[in-house]
């Protein structure tokens, strides 16, 4: 994964014109998901490409909107995958803000959004979800319809040398085994609500910042004396021609060679396992359209997958906050006094638009399926030819 490039992007132009009102804009989308012609490839359906503005309303930061790790923290820097595998240090800092901002993350509940795109599926109007984020409330809301998590998922550790994956929030457990006082001081800062989003305020106070990837800035705070402990089956059967050891209390030793365990995200600089990158392509191969929903594409891994869609004339719809990379070039053979069916961009708040879309496709499909309308073919009034 490669770092996003965090300039800002320039306003969106809106397609059709008709979609710059809420009204218009989900007459716009209602159009895009269920065109009245036969679309010319792909199974029919659409599939979604989300990203962290999708998750806002549950609580967690995005990265470039009004309150985006990238807007207030222009400082922030997140880990790289080599520094991470490379150093203890940068590591016992990883999950000392890590440990700090799980629970917060971990307490935090997919919005109306989710469970909108939720509701899309079960009227068979999506083929599958792509997303980028890591807090997995996709497959939360709506475990019936097929979730790809392009960079990852927190929900998990896993380790570099074995692979096998754990839970976190055994892992949280443990790290607060091996941390007290730090186990002590994140009690305190949850007591005064200074970890979640309800008291901004007193988090603003104590300088703290979180970010969207589920781990909080402490100003001042000594990461060294962070603990966390090895890979339970590496430790107990070390890979061939490695070293897996512990001090006293448990913790990974540094005189170890191997071991390590990381949270199963895709971090920057590491590459997307094959597997993943082949599933997330054929998902986009086999649907009729994509719908990019809270994502401004500067992750190059999500951008590409747009320009794949647009390459194989797949109509395009964008709906986002400010602006997304590239996206003249995605709408420009598209007609801005259209229908929406040939591509959409509108800029709405997700969480109080998705709802009332999911109304308008319920409202329709019900129209489609009722006996009045089902009748196979028009049958002219019978005083017509008498
Ligand atoms: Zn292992």
């Amino acid at each position: 994964m490669r770092i996003p490039y965090t300039a800002p992007l320039p306003s969106p132009t809106i397609i059709p014109t008709s979609a710059s009102t809420v009204p218009g804009a989900i007459a716009a989308l209602h159009d895009f998901l269920a065109p009245p012609t036969e679309p010319a490839k792909g199974n029919g359906k659409t599939v979604i490409l989300s990203g962290a503005g999708l998750s806002v309303a549950s609580g967690l930061a995005d990265y470039r909107g009004s309150a985006g790790t990238y807007t207030l923290n222009k400082t922030y820097r997140p880990i790289y995958f080599h520094e991470f595998c490379a150093s203890h240090e940068a590591r016992k800092r990883y999950w000392a803000r890590s440990f700090l901002g799980w629970t917060n993350l971990h307490r935090s509940r997919p919005n109306r959004g989710h469970e909108a795109i939720g509701s899309l599926g079960a009227l068979g109007q999506l083929s599958s979800v792509i997303t980028q984020n890591v807090d997995s409330f996709h497959p939360q809301a709506h475990p019936d319809l097929r979730t790809l998590e392009l960079h990852g998922y927190l929900r998990s550790t896993v380790c570099l040398s074995c692979r096998t994956e754990y839970n976190r929030d055994d892992f949280q457990a443990d790290l607060s085994a091996l941390n007290p006082s730090w186990a002590a001081f994140l009690a305190e800062m949850l007591d005064a609500g200074a970890l979640t989003t309800e008291n901004p305020e007193e988090r603003r106070r104590k300088g703290l910042k979180t970010n969207p990837d589920g781990d909080v800035d402490v100003p001042g705070v000594e990461y060294t004396t962070f603990r966390y402990p090895p890979c339970p089956r590496c430790l107990s059967s070390p890979p061939e021609g490695t070293r897996v050891e512990q001090d006293s209390e448990g913790a990974w030793a540094p005189t170890s060679t191997a071991g390590i365990l990381k949270p199963a995200v895709i971090m920057f600089g590491e590459s997307i396992p094959d597997a993943v990158k082949l599933g997330v392509e054929s998902a986009v191969d086999e649907a009729s359209r994509i719908l990019i929903l809270g994502s401004s594409l500067a992750t190059y891994s999500a951008w590409r997958l747009v320009k794949r869609a647009k390459e194989q004339g797949m109509p395009i719809g964008i709906v986002n906050l400010g602006g997304a990379r590239g996206e003249e070039q995605f709408f420009q053979d598209v007609a801005r006094s259209g229908s929406g069916r040939d591509g959409v961009r509108t800029s709405l708040s997700l969480e109080d638009f998705l709802p009332v879309l999911v109304e308008r496709m319920r409202e329709s499909a019900a129209t489609a399926s009722s006996p009045v309308f089902r009748s196979a073919s028009f049958q002219p009034a019978p005083w017509a030819w008498r």
